[in-house]
């Protein structure tokens, strides 16, 4: 494994770091009103990152997933918008990657070169009210008609969903089988027969919207479906597998700037005579938060590496979905208490942080989801 970065994906991830710096005006605002600037989400989209793992042909830039996760740690660096970073990942690696792995030449056509542009937005439609880590127990069904299926059912707590164009959904198309019963569907979320509800008032990522898709007698055409019927379960497994590696790129990049001003806080805030860092307490906490942030890079690199080999990355990737979603409420955690009082105030824009990693050990499948699946794995 060469952990060495060629001097082309330096420069894109330095670019994607100037890239981000530029896009963190306001965010104070926009996270207390709970807005999302879809001007934001077009400048970074112009800017060809939601494109780098997508070959030419669909519009994007043909790169590896390596130099896609170095792109997005740069971003996330730059950017203090967590929310508009997770979504950027969400779309990215739950909805682009699937299409782009499944589907038809005509569903590329139709779709990849808006996704990549921005001019889409995409949303990943799993969870149901009565349906959260039980992925597998959904009752949305998508019945088999002459022109296609009807879709029925509610899909909840879904990213960008009230400002969604199109959204990956997956449905029972024989519900009699079980989890081999299920079918992905590639859904336009615009049209009579889909109500938006949201967003949600939420406790972090307060700057992008979360909330319902539910689908009334909604007539999709054959077209619509990914892959084959009843493949969902394992189209879900896979895209999983894309989802639970790379979601938290952003994330690393945001860590580590969060490590650099947390140092630098250490160093220049004094009392009892001398600076903070030189009291152990403090110094322990950085080289702790160090550890998490230098193991969470690790992981994912490695997640990315694999993926670059075309190589599966079960066990890799949830790891290190545990571990960098761990990492991130703790390194948050940390930052607030080497900051003191200003840590805890909403001004300094260091609390932030933490009620925006929170949400990491819930989405994604929750850290004893993870957990389960890497003792599982483990041979347990
Ligand atoms: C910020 C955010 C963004 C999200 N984005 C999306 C999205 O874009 N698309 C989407 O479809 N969903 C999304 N979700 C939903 C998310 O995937 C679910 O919330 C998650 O899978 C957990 O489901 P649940 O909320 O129903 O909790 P439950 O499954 O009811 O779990 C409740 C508790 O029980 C525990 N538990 C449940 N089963 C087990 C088990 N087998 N072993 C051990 N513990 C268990 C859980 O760990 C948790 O602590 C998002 C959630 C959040 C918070």
């Amino acid at each position: 494994m060469d952990f060495s970065w060629t001097p082309d994906q330096i420069q894109k991830r330095e670019a994607m770091i100037e890239l981000g710096a530029s896009l963190s005006d306001g965010v104070a605002v926009a996270d207390r009103d709970g807005l999302f600037d879809r001007s934001k989400w077009d400048r970074m989209a112009a800017s060809g990152v939601l494109g780098s793992f997508v070959p030419e042909e669909w519009g994007g830039s043909g790169d590896d997933v390596l130099t896609a996760v170095a792109m997005l740690e740069g971003l996330g660096y730059g950017c203090r918008d967590n929310g508009l970073t997770r979504a950027i990942n969400g779309q990215m690696w739950a909805v682009q990657e699937p299409i782009l792995n499944l589907g038809t030449e005509e569903q590329k056509r139709r779709y990849l070169p808006g996704l990549v542009s921005g001019e889409l937005i995409g949303a990943h439609a799993m969870t149901e009210p009565e349906s959260g880590s039980d992925t597998f127990s959904m009752t949305t069904e998508a019945a088999r008609h002459d022109e296609g299926y009807v879709l029925n059912g509610t899909k909840t707590l879904v990213g960008m969903a009230p400002v969604s164009d199109v959204a990956l959904v997956y449905a029972k198309t024989a519900p009699e089988r079980g989890r081999w019963g299920i079918s992905a569907f590639i859904v336009e979320t615009n049209r009579p027969g889909v109500v938006k509800r949201g967003p949600f008032e939420k406790m972090g990522l307060r700057t992008v919207p979360i909330g319902d898709l539910t689908f009334e007698d909604y007539l999709v055409p054959d077209s619509a479906l990914l892959g084959r019927e009843g493949a969902g379960a394992s189209i879900f497994t896979d895209s999983m597998e894309w989802e639970r590696s790379f979601i938290f790129s952003c994330h690393v990049g945001s860590m580590a700037r969060q490590f650099d001003e947390t140092v630098k806080y250490a160093k220049t805030r004094r009392q009892f005579g001398q600076r903070i860092g030189k009291f152990q307490s403090v110094s322990n906490r950085i080289a702790d938060m160090r550890l998490r942030l230098e193991t969470s890079r690790l992981l994912l690199y490695h997640c990315a590496w694999l993926k670059s080999n075309d190589e599966k990355a079960l066990l890799e990737s949830a790891l290190a979905n545990l571990h960098l979603a761990e990492s991130f409420v703790a390194n948050s955690l940390d930052a607030i208490r080497v900051h003191g009082g200003r840590g805890y105030l909403s001004e300094y824009e260091i609390e932030r942080d933490l009620r925006d990693a929170l949400g990491g050990v819930i989405y994604s499948g929750t850290s004893d989801i993870q957990r389960g699946l890497i003792a599982g794995l483990s041979g347990l």
